[in-house]
Formats: structure tokens, C-alpha cells, sequence
């Protein structure tokens, strides 16, 4: 919907059990988020279509879910300890906190003068900062401390007694899970490269500027699928992923002038190639996921920091290598916000009402149908159609208000179908289909209700 805010899908989630704020009756814990019965469904699905596609439907993929807390030496190889953070500042006189590439590279947009953050020192970045007299964003004034690296790990300790205590850390990518199970999976599912590791799991980064809702959040969850190909094969699996991603979002209902793909400025040392699809979501053009040639750069990391190889015999050639990998990454919450703003409408009716509905693919939708009685007294009835429809798929039951109101209520959550139960049902079984985005309504038995609904689903 044109001229969408932030606010508006806030609100929605908040009125309509999608999201809640974390904690909330304790004054909430900033930037923590509750997904309640409505999102915790739509989000299940999502990550169930993902699994689907890029699991089930890919040949050689195979399923993991590693532990959270790994070996703090897999950080260390992986580059994390060393290099996972950001620079961060804070205004002296407000007390906000910033991320000064971000303040930088916003100024160098204003300016038309575009700068590479990614290559300055901290010297630099500081001396940049003096120089364009840059301003705080909220008290304009320009009085900021030096730069820190703030590594965006979260720290924790193992141990009962204190002096038994090692720092280890919440996982910050999942990615990480599935390099370190490169060998017991190949060895154990017999796996021959090109194969891929999938994995959907809760990630955690003490990000220096968090917001936007559930699109930068310190707790997440992403969906990783790493390729594992000879080298001179990851060219063609990087366009494979590009284009597998890119339609991907397509089935779930996404326009593709919504959608673009951005190769990123600069290239990790390691990396090949990588670009990210961006999404046009109500605060601008901005990351949904990220395709990266990350090259044996993992696997080799790996063999050195724990001893262990990861070479690859070749059945075939009898060649031995370190594969090398092609990253697909998505994060479950900020798709999860992408599809909440590409399904939100404001639909002016011919009363002079306006309804708001989610137009989601039938297949994210929370409830699948709502079942209603016409009145009261036709619930037994309805029951029983609700409980033959509920075997299918997730249904709602509603009984409350006027048919009109209870319609708005779905529409509101995106429910695809609305099933009414009337006096002639008692006679011959036939209820009347409502569908959210038409509104056009049609009589069918209850068998075919079951069969129509499915078929949307596929
Ligand atoms: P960004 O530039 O937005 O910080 P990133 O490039 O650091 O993201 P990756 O490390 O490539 O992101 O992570 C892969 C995906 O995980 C991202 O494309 C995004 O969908 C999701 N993601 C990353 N950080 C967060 C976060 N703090 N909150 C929610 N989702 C996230």
C-alpha cells in the first residue's frame, strides 16, 4: 500500500495478537518482541514454506538444528572475535547512542560525495565526523565521544564456581552450526558435493542500534542454507541461489517491484561475490537477505583452528578439497515484516467504510477459514462443519456480532475464507464461501469447501 508507516503495521500487530512488546507489563525490554498466537502462526508458516522449498524440494539438502552455544574457538575462526563489530559513539549531551558509519555514510548520501566506511580506521571515521561538523540526530548537536568497536556478540559464562567460569557466546549467525557439521553430515547421509546444510534457528547480536520494529532486532531468527561445491561450480550455484531466493518471494505473494537486488560495495576479504534482495519497506529500500560466495574461506578456517579436516574425498576423480560454499541467508522476523507490509490494505467500500485487510497468501494466513453461524442458534450446526473444515486445516470459530463485524475481524488477520452456516444448511448442507480479497461469495458443500481451500493451498 502506497504511503505505509511503520506505525500502522505496529499497531496492527498489537490490536490483532500478532507481536507484542517483550515483557511488556514490566515496561517491556527495548527492542524484544512477543509473537502472539496470530504471528506465531503466520510466522510458522513462512519458516514451514521456507523448510519446504529449500529443504524438501532441494535435491541433497539436508536438516540441522545445532546448539546456541558453541565452542568459543569456532568465534574465533570463524572471525567474530576478532572482527564482529561496529563503531560505536554516543552524543555527549543527549545520552543517544550511534553507529558513526551509519551517521557518515547518511551525511555522504545528503552530500552526494559517496564514502567507503568499511576501509576507514577509527582515526578516520573521528576525523570525518569533526571535519562535517556531523550532527546528532536527535539534539542536533555535535559534541560526541570517540569511536569504540563494539563486538555485537553476546557474552555469557559457564560454570558453578566462579573461578571455573569461561566466557562462551550466544550464537550471532546460525551459519556457523552448519560449518562445523560439514563432516558428520557428509560422512553420516553419505553425502556427495555439490550437497547443501540447512538450518532455521535463533541468532543474537547486541546490535549498537537496534529499531524499526522487528527488522533490527538484538534476538532473531534466521534461515541458512549453505551450498557445498568444487571451486569453478560456486559461480553457477551463486546465480542458482540469486534466482532461487528471488522467486522464493515471489510465491509468498510478493511483487516484484517490491523487490531488488543489491551487490554489496565491498567485498568481505574472503568473499567472491554478494549481493542482498532488498525490500521497498515503509522506512525505505532495505536488506531481507543475503547470497554470498564465501569461497573455502569456512571450511578452511575450520581445519585450521581445530585440527580437524575438512576435506572432501571425490568417489569419482579421487580428487580431495575443501568445498567451497554458496550462503543463502534470510532472517524468519524481517521477512516476517516484509510480508506484513506487502499483505496490509486500506480498501475504501461502497458504503463510504473503509476495511483494513491483510491480504496474505492463503498459505502464510493464520487460519486458513473462519467458521461462522448465522445466528446463535445455528451453532451446532456450525460446530460441526468447524470441526469436519478444523481436521484440514487451522480454522477460527466465531460466533460474536453481526456478520459484517466478524467479516472484518478475519479480513483484519488475513483469514482467507469465511464459512457462514444458515437455516438452509440444516436442510442440505450447503454453506456459503466468502473470499477476503473479492469479498464475492459462493454456495458449496461442505466436502467441496475442503477441496477448494486445499487447492489454494498448493
Ligand atoms: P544488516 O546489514 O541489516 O545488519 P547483515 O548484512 O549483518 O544485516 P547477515 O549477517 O548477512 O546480515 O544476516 C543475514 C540475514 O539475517 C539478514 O539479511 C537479515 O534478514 C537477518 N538479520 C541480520 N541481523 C538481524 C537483526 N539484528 N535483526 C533481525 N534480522 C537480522
Amino acid at each position: 500500500m502506497e504511503n505505509l508507516t511503520l506505525e500502522k503495521i505496529v499497531n496492527m500487530c498489537n490490536q490483532r495478537g500478532i507481536i507484542f512488546a517483550g515483557s511488556e507489563i514490566y515496561g517491556g525490554l527495548g527492542n524484544t518482541w512477543d509473537y502472539g498466537p496470530i504471528g506465531h502462526e503466520i510466522k510458522s508458516n513462512i519458516k514451514r514454506e521456507w523448510w519446504k522449498r529449500f529443504v524438501y524440494n532441494s535435491p541433497n539438502t539436508f536438516g540441522v538444528d545445532a546448539a546456541i552455544l558453541m565452542n568459543p574457538r569456532v568465534w574465533e575462526a570463524s572471525g567474530h572475535v576478532a572482527g564482529f563489530s561496529d563503531p560505536k559513539i554516543d552524543c555527549k549531551d543527549c545520552k543517544t547512542r550511534h553507529r558513526a558509519d551509519n551517521l557518515i555514510e547518511a551525511h555522504a548520501t545528503k552530500t552526494g560525495k559517496p564514502v567507503n566506511t568499511d576501509s576507514m580506521s577509527d582515526d578516520e571515521l573521528n576525523k570525518y565526523l569533526t571535519d562535517n561538523k556531523i550532527k546528532c540526530p536527535k539534539c542536533g548537536n555535535s559534541n560526541f565521544t570517540d569511536i569504540r568497536q563494539f563486538n555485537l556478540m553476546f557474552e555469557t559464562s559457564r560454570g558453578v564456581t566462579e573461578g571455573g567460569q569461561s566466557k562462551i557466546y550466544l550464537r550471532p549467525e546460525t551459519a556457523q552450526g552448519e560449518f562445523v557439521n560439514f563432516i558428520n553430515i557428509q560422512r553420516t547421509m553419505r553425502a556427495k558435493v555439490p550437497f547443501g546444510i540447512a538450518q532455521i534457528g535463533k541468532a543474537f547480536r547486541n546490535e549498537v542500534t537496534p529499531g524499526n520494529f522487528i527488522f533490527r532486532t538484538i534476538e532473531f531468527e534466521q534461515m541458512e542454507h549453505q551450498l557445498f561445491c568444487k571451486e569453478g561450480q560456486d559461480e553457477a550455484f551463486y546465480e542458482e541461489y540469486k534466482t532461487k531466493a528471488w522467486d522464493f518471494l515471489l510465491s509468498l505473494g510478493f511483487k516484484a517491484e517490491n523487490l531488488k537486488f543489491k551487490p554489496h560495495d565491498k567485498l568481505s576479504h574472503y568473499a567472491k561475490a554478494a549481493c542482498d534482495i532488498n525490500y521497498k519497506f515503509p522506512m525505505g529500500w532495505s536488506e531481507l537477505n543475503g547470497i554470498h560466495n564465501r569461497t573455502n574461506y569456512d571450511l578452511s578456517r575450520h581445519q585450521e583452528y581445530s585440527g580437524k579436516g575438512m576435506l572432501y574425498l571425490d568417489p569419482v576423480s579421487g580428487e580431495k578439497y575443501i568445498p567451497w560454499v554458496v550462503e543463502y541467508s534470510i532472517g524468519a522476523d524481517r521477512l516476517m515484516l516484509a510480508v506484513l507490509c506487502e499483505a496490509y490494505n486500506e480498501e475504501k467500500l461502497e458504503d463510504g467504510d473503509t476495511r483494513t485487510v491483510l491480504k496474505l497468501h492463503p498459505k502464510l494466513a493464520a487460519y486458513k477459514a473462519a467458521v461462522f453461524p448465522l445466528q446463535k442458534n445455528l451453532g451446532e450446526k456450525a460446530m460441526e462443519v468447524f470441526n469436519t473444515l478444523n481436521k484440514h486445516f487451522y480454522c477460527a470459530y466465531d460466533e460474536a456480532g453481526s456478520i459484517g463485524k466478524r467479516y472484518r475481524r478475519q479480513d483484519e488477520i488475513g483469514t482467507p475464507y469465511c464459512i457462514t452456516v444458515d437455516f438452509t444448511t440444516l436442510e442440505n448442507g450447503i454453506v456459503t464461501l466468502r473470499d477476503r480479497d473479492t469479498m464475492q461469495q459462493q454456495s458449496m458443500t461442505v466436502d467441496e469447501v475442503v477441496a477448494f481451500i486445499k487447492g489454494k493451498l498448493e
